[in-house]
């Protein structure tokens, strides 16, 4: 991608105001629903709030109508403003927000297969009458590998024509699945993989007991058994068969937008308790917030990994609002920002349980349970090890379709960059993208992506050099007083400068260091790798070092409002 992307204009969805208006009903709305005891409460009997989510998707609060296009009586927000709003339902509960989301991810086969007359059956009554759907693609075999479905769509035909399907097979963990008014099923018809819209309370439909999960407990996750349900040809999503896994890939790059959003709120909700926390509690004779071993431990390398994320987030949103994700074109970068901030969101509210030390360690202190809702967002829309291979395997074929170049080159509009903006860190970014160049060819040249383990690594090490090289742009765009209109203000370009130049040292280490390390652990011993650690400018990378407590002080004083 090139630097013309930070170009920070966005085409498609609500006005800021209008966004402003729905982030903070959002907020009123679950506050007042929702206080933390009653959270508490739900969590511990493991009850879904059926009244609340349904609640939301009606007139008391209409977030469904975010996500549906104005012809059909929606809003038609467009992907920046879903992430905003994911990102603020996932700051209160988890379990609500993926309520809300199921009946987002339920309708997207429909937006993107459905026929008119389908898009203004279904859609519009889920924007006038809050329809709440689910999401029917899992089954007990076939998870990350969706194309091992076993449930059947056997025809059903009068007079040598179709006239409907009958619908058998088993669904699992599927959200909403024991409340949802709609479940689009996907099964194989004879074509192939298609989708259904299928009422539950069809004969054949059973919804099993909701599942009892370590999290999100407020969320109902329900198995689905279906025994020759009857659905009308007029329910297939689209109307032909075999369509469904494109259908299912083409979204990808927007509803795994919508699980990053989730790990960023969890992640952020569970980091600013542990912020708070630190301000009042007093051991050694001072706030732990004065501790620098505990602020640039437990705080600030988790402020700089999510705002990594949120940048890689945005960026794609970004894109996605210009026109740019058609027939999933953007599924990369979607994955990239759902990897990275799904892990740093789990790794985030690991950490505001440590910070809060014994206390983290109960129910009553939510850090507790905020861990355990957020640990499901590295699983469903795709798992973590599913995201690396996926953002892997794609840019394994840029670098060879580009001969080596797809890296070096944004490493040379980094630089471009860095002449120009010289505080927000893109020399350093520019390493890492170096970095990955030579990484990649050595893997090329060495025939080291036949062991699924490098492959999966080059995934990880991509999502860290790329969100590094989004952070850039996004810190520089702010600095130069051009941040895109809806993007998250809570940082200073100043700020965002230091936060900046922080991860991508920390990225570009990471890079180098593991990425090395697993060079040289799957080369043949005795291989020569040459000149490996000249090319990717290692001593460079380490000098680039400096300056990085300066930086992480200027963050931990940002946060706790000191001046330096
Ligand atoms: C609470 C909850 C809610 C959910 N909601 C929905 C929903 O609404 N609709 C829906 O359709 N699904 C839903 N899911 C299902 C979810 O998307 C799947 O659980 C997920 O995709 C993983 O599939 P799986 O559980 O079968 O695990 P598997 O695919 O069996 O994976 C097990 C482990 O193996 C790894 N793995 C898998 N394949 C490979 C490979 N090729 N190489 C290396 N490692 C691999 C995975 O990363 C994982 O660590 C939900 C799940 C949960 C737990």
């Amino acid at each position: 991608m090139s630097l013309a992307h930070a170009d920070s204009s966005q085409t498609a969805g609500l006005d800021v105001e209008m966004l402003t208006m729905m982030l903070s009903a959002v907020a009123d709305f679950v506050t007042n629903a929702l206080p933390p005891e009653r959270q508490l409460q739900l969590d511990h009997e493991d009850v879904c709030p059926e009244d609340i989510v349904r609640a939301m998707c009606s007139d008391q609060l209409g977030v469904q109508l975010l996500f549906i296009p104005e012809q059909y009586g929606g809003m038609g927000g467009g992907a920046f403003d879903v992430y905003r709003v994911c990102e603020q339902m996932a700051r209160h509960d988890l379990g609500l927000a993926t309520s809300v989301l199921a009946t987002f991810l339920g309708s997207d086969p429909i937006f993107v297969g459905a026929t008119d007359e389908q898009k203004t059956r279904w859609l519009t009554q889920i924007a006038e009458q809050g329809f709440v759907y689910a999401y029917g693609a899992t089954e007990p075999e076939a998870g990350s590998d969706l194309g091992a479905l076993k449930t059947t769509a056997t025809r059903v035909e009068e007079d040598g024509k179709v006239v409907g399907y009958k619908i058998t097979g088993r669904k699992q963990w599927i959200s909403n699945g024991g409340i949802s008014d709609r479940t689009t099923i996907l099964a194989l018809a004879p074509d192939g993989p298609t989708w259904f819209v299928v009422d539950p309370t069809t004969a054949g439909f059973v919804r099993n007991k909701p599942e009892d999960k370590h999290g999100i407990r407020l969320s109902n996750t329900a198995a689905l058994f279906l025994d020759d349900v009857y659905v009308p040809v007029e329910d297939l999503i689209g109307g032909v068969e075999g369509q469904g896994l494109v259908q299912a890939q083409q979204v990808f790059g927007y509803t795994r937008l919508m699980v990053a959003a989730f790990g960023l709120g969890g992640g952020w909700s569970a980091l600013d308790r542990a912020i708070e926390y630190s301000t009042t509690r007093i051991q050694g004779g001072a706030p732990l917030s004065e501790k620098q071993g505990y602020t640039h431990k437990l705080i600030v390398p988790h402020v700089l990994r999510l705002e990594a994320s949120r940048a890689a987030i945005e960026e794609t949103a970004t894109r996605i609002d210009r026109g740019e994700g058609e027939n999933g074109a953007l599924n990369t970068e979607g994955a990239i920002a759902k990897y990275m901030a799904t892990e740093a969101g789990n790794l985030a509210a690991d950490a505001a349980i440590q910070a809060h030390g014994g206390y983290g360690y109960t129910r009553e202190y939510m850090v507790e349970k905020i861990k355990r809702d957020v640990r499901i967002t590295t699983i469903y829309e795709g798992t973590s090890e599913i995201m690396e291979m996926t953002i892997a395997r794609d840019r394994w074929q840029q670098h060879l379709k580009s001969r080596g170049e797809y890296y070096r080159e944004q490493a040379r509009e980094l630089d471009a960059l860095h002449a120009r903006r010289p505080e927000v860190g893109a020399s350093t970014a520019a390493l890492a993208a170096n970095a990955l160049a030579v990484l990649l060819e050595a893997c090329r040249v060495g025939r080291l992506t036949r062991n699924q383990h490098v492959l999966l690594r080059l995934g990880e090490l991509i999502a860290w050099g790329e969100s590094a090289i989004s952070l850039v742009r996004r810190s520089s765009a702010a600095v130069d007083g051009i941040p895109a209109p809806k993007a998250d203000g809570r940082f200073t370009p100043d700020t965002q400068a230091a936060i900046s130049r922080a991860f991508a040292r920390e990225a570009v280490q990471h890079v180098a260091e593991q990425g090395l390390r697993w060079v040289r652990g799957a080369a043949e011993p005795g291989t020569d790798l040459g000149s490996l650690e000249q090319d990717m400018h290692l001593d460079a990378i380490r000098a680039a070092q400096a300056g990085l407590l300066a930086d992480y002080d200027a963050v931990a004083d940002a946060i706790y409002k000191r001046t330096s």
